[in-house]
C-alpha cells in the first residue's frame, strides 16, 4: 500500500535526539528549540519566532495577542482545517466565512472589504498548499479598515510571497511542524512576528502567564505570575527532531518538488482533455510543493476515482468539509456572500501521495495507475 503522507526522515534526527537526551534539558527552550527558533529568524528573516505545541496553539496565541473580545468578528474562508476558526471561537470570536478563488483554493481578497463591519477585528488568510494569498492587496484592506491579519502559514513553511517568506508579512504567522506537514517534529507549531510590541505578552502567554522569559535575558531577579497564561512550549525532544529536518530543508524542499513536477507534466495531457483540473501557481509566488492536489469533475467521480485508487493500494484523500456547514460553522460563524465556489470545489478535489520519502518507483506507479483510470 502507497501511504497517503509519511513522516520525513533524513537521517539527522535520531542525533539529535540522543543530544537532547544527553543535554539532560528535556523542557521546553532547550538549546534544540533556540537553534530552530534562531534557524527560522534567519532564514525567513523575521524579528520574532516562537516554537509551539502546534499550530492550533500558535493560532490561539495569535487570537489573544489580536486581542480578540467577545463578540468580535473576524474574516476567513470557509475552506479550511477548523483550527483556524476554533482558535478564535475560543475567544469569543464570530466567524464571518467569505468565498475562495477556485484556482488556489485561497481566500478572494475581493470579497473580504464588503464583510467588514464595525465589530470586525482580524483577517484571517490560508495560504493554501503553500501557495500564497494575495497579500500585497489584503495588507492594504486592513491598513484602510485598521485590522490584524494573521497568516494561517500551517502550510506555507519555506514557501514565498514575492520574495518574502510566508509567515512573515501580516502581524502574525503560524506555522505547523505535524507530522503531515513539510517538516515536522510529531506535534508542533511556531508563532512569527515582527513587532516587539507582542513579544512580552508572547513570552507571558506562552510561559504560564508568567515573566520567565524576563527572568532568563536577566532584565528581572525573580518570576512571577503577571497575566493570562498558559503553557506552548514544546519539549525540546521534539525541537531536537525539527532541527534536524531544518537543517535539511532545502533538500525536502527539492525531494518534494522534484514529486510535484512530475506528477505535474504527467498529469497535462488530462487537463488538456478536460479530465482533470491541476494546481495553479501564480508566477510571484514560490510554493512548498506541500501537496499535489487534481480537481475531478464532481463527487461522484472523485469517489469512483477515489476507490479505484485504494484497489491499486494507493491510499488518496479528500478535505475539507467546508466549515460554515459544520455543526460549529453554523453555530459559531455565518458565510457572508454566495458560496458559489467553496462547497463545489471542495466535492472535487482530491490529494495524492507526496512525503519526502516517497520513491521514483512509487511516484511512477501512481501517475501510471492515475491515467489509468477510465472514469474521468
Ligand atoms: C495542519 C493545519 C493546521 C493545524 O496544525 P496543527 O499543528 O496540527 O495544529 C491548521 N491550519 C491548516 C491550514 C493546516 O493545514
Amino acid at each position: 500500500m502507497i501511504r497517503f503522507n509519511s513522516a520525513p526522515l533524513t537521517g539527522g534526527e535520531a542525533v539529535y535526539m540522543q543530544q537532547a537526551m544527553a543535554n539532560g534539558k528535556l523542557c521546553g527552550d532547550g538549546p534544540f528549540t533556540k537553534k530552530c527558533s534562531e534557524w527560522m529568524k534567519e532564514h525567513f528573516q523575521v524579528n520574532h519566532c516562537y516554537l509551539t505545541t502546534s499550530c492550533t496553539h500558535a493560532l490561539e496565541m495569535a487570537a489573544y495577542l489580536c486581542d480578540i473580545q467577545p463578540g468580535d468578528e473576524v474574516i476567513m474562508p470557509s475552506y479550511t482545517f477548523v483550527s483556524t476558526a476554533d482558535a478564535f471561537v475560543l475567544r469569543g470570536a464570530k466567524i464571518v466565512f467569505v468565498d475562495i478563488h477556485p484556482e488556489t483554493m485561497n481566500i478572494d481578497e475581493r470579497l473580504i472589504e464588503d464583510a467588514i463591519t464595525e465589530k470586525t477585528k482580524a483577517i484571517v488568510v490560508v495560504h493554501y498548499a503553500g501557495v500564497s494569498c494575495e497579500m500585497d492587496e489584503i495588507m492594504e484592506i486592513a491598513k484602510r479598515h485598521n485590522l490584524r491579519v494573521v497568516e494561517d502559514a500551517a502550510q506555507g513553511v519555506y514557501a514565498w510571497y514575492k520574495g518574502k517568506a510566508l509567515g512573515t508579512i501580516g502581524d502574525f504567522g503560524c506555522y505547523s511542524f505535524h507530522e503531515t506537514k513539510n517538516y515536522t517534529m510529531g506535534e508542533g507549531g511556531a508563532l512569527l512576528f515582527n513587532d516587539i510590541e507582542y513579544r512580552d505578552r508572547a513570552e507571558i502567554l506562552r510561559e504560564k502567564g508568567t515573566d520567565r522569559s524576563r527572568f532568563f535575558r536577566g532584565q528581572i531577579d525573580k518570576y512571577t505570575w503577571v497575566d493570562y497564561g498558559s503553557s506552548y512550549l514544546p519539549s525540546d525532544l521534539n525541537a531536537a527532531y525539527l532541527y534536524a529536518q531544518l537543517e535539511k530543508a532545502e533538500e525536502i524542499n527539492e525531494r518534494r518538488m522534484a514529486i510535484y513536477n512530475y506528477y505535474h507534466e504527467h498529469f497535462e495531457c488530462l487537463e488538456q482533455a478536460g479530465a482533470v483540473i491541476r494546481p495553479f501557481v501564480p508566477e510571484y509566488c514560490k510554493h512548498n510543493a506541500h501537496m499535489y492536489y487534481l480537481k475531478l469533475k464532481d463527487l461522484e467521480t472523485r469517489t469512483a476515482f477515489i476507490d479505484y485508487l485504494k484497489e491499486h493500494d494507493i491510499m488518496a484523500v479528500f478535505h475539507y468539509i467546508p466549515l460554515h456547514s459544520s455543526a460549529a460553522g453554523k453555530r459559531f460563524g455565518r458565510f457572508h456572500g454566495e458560496d458559489v465556489h467553496t462547497t463545489k470545489e471542495s466535492e472535487r478535489i482530491v490529494r495524492l501521495p507526496m512525503f519526502y520519502n516517497l520513491t521514483d518507483e512509487q511516484v511512477k506507479y501512481v501517475t501510471d495507475t492515475v491515467l489509468n483510470f477510465k472514469g474521468f
